[in-house]
C-alpha cells in the first residue's frame, strides 16, 4: 500500500541528503530558470553548467539578452548544439518584451505560447521560479514511478494518462521544488536508467513493487 505522504517525507528527506548542485538551483528568477531549462533540453547538465555561468554572466536578466544578435548567442551557445535553441531563444526574448512587458509569465499556458516552450519547461519554470505545484513528467521521473508501481514503462509513458495521474497524485502539493529536485535527483542516482536501480539504497525500497520483484 502506497502512503503518499510517507513517500514526499522520504523523499525530500533522502533529497536534503543529496541534492545535486547546480548554479540554476540557488536563484528563483523565472528568466535564468527558463534559460537552464531550455539548455538542459537534451544535454547532460555538466555539459550545460559552463556555458549557463558565461551567459548569464553576460546576459544576466532578459532585456540584456533580447539586445544580443543571433550571431553574439551563438558564440556562447554553439557548444551545447542544436541550432534551434538559439533562434527560439533570440524569438523568446523579443516575445516576452512585446507581449509580456519583458517579464516571465506565471500562467501556464502563456509560457507554453512562448517559442520552444513545452509542457514540461513551463511546468519546471513554474515550480523552480515561483514553488507552484506542478508534476513533471519527463522519461527519468516516468520510470521512478513505473518502478515503483510496477508498471510496464515505454517510451510513450510520459504521455500516458495513468503515469501522470500517479504522479500527480505523489506530488508534495506543500513543497513541490523540493519535492521535485528529490524525485529528478533518486532517478539520476539511485534509480538510474543505464545501470540497475541501487534499490537498497532507495528511500522508495518499502513501497516499491519493482525492488519487491527483484529482491
Ligand atoms: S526501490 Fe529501486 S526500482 Fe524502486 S524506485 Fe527505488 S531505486 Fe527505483
Amino acid at each position: 500500500m502506497v502512503d503518499a505522504h510517507l513517500i514526499q517525507i522520504s523523499l525530500i528527506s533522502w533529497g536534503k541528503e543529496n541534492f545535486r548542485q547546480f548554479p540554476w538551483r540557488v536563484t528563483r528568477d523565472p528568466y535564468k530558470i527558463l534559460l537552464s531549462e531550455v539548455m538542459l533540453h537534451r544535454t547532460q547538465a555538466i555539459q550545460v553548467v559552463p556555458v549557463y555561468k558565461q551567459f548569464v554572466n553576460i546576459y544576466p536578466d532578459l532585456p540584456t539578452m533580447t539586445q544580443a544578435s543571433k550571431s553574439e548567442l551563438h558564440n556562447i551557445l554553439y557548444s551545447l548544439g542544436l541550432r534551434w535553441r538559439i533562434d527560439m531563444l533570440h524569438q523568446m526574448g523579443s516575445d516576452v518584451v512585446r507581449r509580456f512587458d519583458g517579464k516571465i509569465p506565471v500562467a501556464k499556458e502563456d509560457l507554453q505560447s512562448l517559442p520552444g516552450v513545452s509542457e514540461y519547461i513551463a511546468g519546471a519554470v513554474r515550480v523552480f521560479s515561483w514553488n507552484l505545484p506542478e508534476a513533471l513528467a519527463d522519461t527519468n521521473t516516468i520510470r521512478v514511478i513505473g518502478r515503483l508501481f510496477g508498471l510496464k514503462i515505454k517510451d510513450s509513458s510520459r504521455r500516458n494518462r495513468l503515469f501522470r495521474d500517479l504522479l500527480l497524485a505523489l506530488l508534495d502539493l506543500e513543497n513541490p521544488r523540493l519535492y521535485n529536485y528529490a524525485l529528478l535527483d533518486l532517478a539520476d542516482k539511485v534509480c538510474m536508467k543505464k545501470q540497475e536501480p541501487a534499490c537498497e539504497q532507495c528511500p522508495l525500497k518499502s513501497w516499491c513493487l519493482y525492488a519487491q520483484q527483484n529482491n
